[in-house]
């Protein structure tokens, strides 16, 4: 059963307090079925307690932005995923464009973040998706499955399947434009259509593929409802629970 998911990526945001205080209305509000699941991406100083508050709730989950690609060392500043599976974290946010654009974080880079991760039975939420400068020229199917073959194909069939995939065209993120239902559905067929030449019809009608740019309110009902689009990862509108809420229960949209 492929499971769909409202996963929250709250970036460099909410204070201590002021995270607390969101998941804890998340988690009182939210009524995800049993097919769905939401995830909350929330910064480090915020894992371990909203795990805690979530644990009577089974399908609401946090997330981490990000890990290092190496067990521990001399990395100042920097997240092992073994510290982070020591307080409980079963998900991680992987590749996003904003880590690739400022962080430098290359197709290698996450492909070693990825295994890392699954060592650890954390779940990598991998991120993929193409300039508006790709887009224009019209290779942003080729420049998507590239991003996917890179870091993930040499998984075994069984890792493979604990990865969640977030479609986020970069021209969406945080712009107000989002693609259009039908754009998003296309890239995800193409997408899922990758993953069955590569691993097979099975695991590709079971991987959960979201899709991320300007998600609101006022148009998740429509993106969800494409076949392929199995929910969202969700910048901006993750920041409050007045916007987050309606997205969560977009959810159960039905399919057309
Ligand atoms: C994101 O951060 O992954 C994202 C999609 O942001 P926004 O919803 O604000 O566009």
């Amino acid at each position: 059963m492929r499971i769909k998911i409202a996963a929250g990526n709250w970036k460099m945001n909410q204070s201590y307090q002021e995270g607390i205080h969101l998941a804890q209305e998340i988690i009182e509000k939210a009524n995800p079925q049993k097919d769905e699941l939401v995830i909350l991406g929330c910064p480090y100083i915020h894992l371990k307690d909203i795990i805690n508050l979530s644990q009577e709730k089974t399908n609401i989950k946090v997330a981490a932005q990000n890990c290092h690609q190496e067990k521990s060392g001399a990395y100042t500043g920097e997240i092992s995923v073994s510290m982070l599976s020591s307080i409980g974290v079963e998900y991680v946010i992987l590749g996003h464009s904003e880590r690739r654009q400022y962080f430098r974080e290359t197709n290698e880079i996450l492909s070693a973040k990825v295994k890392g991760a699954l060592s650890s039975n954390i779940r990598p939420i991998f991120c993929c998706g193409e300039s508006l400068e790709i887009r224009t020229e019209g290779w942003h199917i080729r420049y998507v499955k590239n991003q996917l073959v890179k870091a993930l194909f040499d998984l075994s069939p069984e890792d493979f399947k604990r990865i969640i995939i977030a479609y986020e065209p970069i021209w969406a993120i945080g712009t107000g434009l989002t693609a259009s239902p039908q754009q998003a559905q296309e890239m995800h067929f193409e997408i899922r259509k990758t993953i069955e030449e590569h691993f097979g019809t099975s695991i590709a009608n079971n991987t959960s593929i979201l899709y991320g740019g300007s998600v609101k309110p006022n148009n998740a009902k429509e993106l969800f409802s494409q076949p392929d689009v199995d929910g969202g990862l969700v910048g901006g509108a993750s920041l409050t629970s007045e916007s987050f809420l309606p997205i969560i229960s977009a959810l159960s949209t039905p399919k057309v």
